[in-house]
């Protein structure tokens, strides 16, 4: 369905995603409603109109989507229930399925291994027996991860020996959990692609991503990785896409193997801290061409226009924000949140070059 340039967009979620989104659509020509539980979020500083409520607020997610014309999300631990209550009366892109894939890691890992995208091994584990019968097979260290909720490195545990799987386990609190084999990558890439309603499927470069404490730090774009690499990481996030009938951004996180391989780590369906560069780096940014796709317009160009290095400024990194004020080809972003907690993202950084530097 075509939405015109005047329409009303929803994104449910007002961090800083949501807050790149609503000014991607402002650009478009289009009106945006946040719906979030917080006070003053990043995303309803810049929209036009916020609900703020609970997720599960029937009557306000009523009023929210007779407000819109068409449904996002911006971060995928939304409850599946306030989804799919929105869905009734407007359309969500992405469908609630690519939400329910993305929420859960065995259901995620399972898939994608359905369709013939590897992982790395994995078990399902709800009991400590589980644990201990699955892990020497996957053999030691492995990762303990819950299968709900985990993002940016919450709710998992590195299970260095037999011996810390006691320990580990009961770090879970009882939550279903997923083991799985550790991976010696050599480095850490994702892959953002975005597909409009027509099945047109377009994709940025494959990036390079260095975290820190497990939270994502900077990202380089382009990866330097071969032709080939290039190609499979487009075959298999065309093939996640394919299998969901996939409409606006998804992101594919990816480890490179010792051997040259490359396995999935996790998929996010919506736009991605990683794909940040391309407000500035790209023809089209990843927020524009999510807004393009989920309103049935043509995707823009993914081409890249000049390489770029994305910095993270989280808690206390946000004091150094004059120092990149300062440098040439810098380009600054700041989410408007009041407080610098720990781990917190307060804006990112994106310097450019020229391509063939
Ligand atoms: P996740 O929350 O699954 O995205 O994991 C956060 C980070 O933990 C990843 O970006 C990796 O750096 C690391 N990690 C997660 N799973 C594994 C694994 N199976 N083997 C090695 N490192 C992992």
């Amino acid at each position: 369905m075509r939405i015109a340039p005047g329409g009303t967009i929803g994104i449910l979620g007002g961090g800083q995603l949501g807050r790149m989104l609503a000014q991607a659509a402002g650009k478009l020509g289009y009106r945006t409603v946040i719906f979030t539980p917080e006070e003053d979020s990043p995303a309803s500083q810049v929209a036009d109109e916020t609900i703020v409520a609970p997720y599960k607020r029937e009557e306000a997610l009523k009023a929210f989507a007779d407000k819109v014309d068409v449904m996002t999300y911006e971060f995928e631990n939304i409850p599946q229930q306030t989804v799919l209550f929105a869905s009734k009366d407007k359309p969500v892109h992405p469908s609630l399925q690519a939400l329910k894939t993305s929420q859960n890691r065995l259901d995620e890992k399972s898939y994608l291994n359905r369709i013939g995208v590897p992982t790395t091994p994995f078990a399902a584990v709800q009991l400590l027996d589980d644990l201990v019968g699955e892990a020497p097979l996957l053999g030691f260290p492995c990762v303990l991860k819950t299968q709900r909720g985990g993002y940016d490195g919450k709710g998992q545990v590195l299970i260095r020996e037999r011996t810390d799987m006691g320990r580990a386990y009961a770090q879970m609190l009882g939550q279903s959990c997923i083991i799985e084999a550790f991976v010696e990558f050599t480095r850490e890439l994702s892959i953002v692609c975005v597909r409009g309603q027509s099945g047109a499927i377009q994709f940025y470069p494959v990036v390079e991503n260095e975290h820190r404490d497990h939270i994502l730090f900077r990202t380089t774009a382009p990866a330097l990785i071969s032709e080939r690499m290039e190609q499979r990481a487009q075959t298999i996030a065309t093939k996640i896409a394919e299998g969901l009938d996939y409409i606006g951004v998804l992101t594919v996180e990816l480890f490179e193997t010792v051997d040259g391989g490359l396995l999935v780590n996790e998929t996010a369906p919506r736009v991605h801290n990683s794909g940040h560069w391309t407000i500035e780096g790209a023809r089209t940014s990843q927020f524009e061409n999510h807004i393009r796709a989920i309103c049935g317009l043509p995707l823009g160009p993914t081409t890249q226009t000049h390489r770029a290095v994305m910095t993270n400024l989280i808690g206390d990194d946000i004091e150094q924000v004059a120092d990149w004020q300062a440098q040439p080809s810098t380009f600054v972003h700041l989410y408007g949140k009041a407080e610098a907690r720990p781990g917190r993202k307060m804006g990112h950084v994106t310097q450019v070059f020229p391509l063939d530097d």
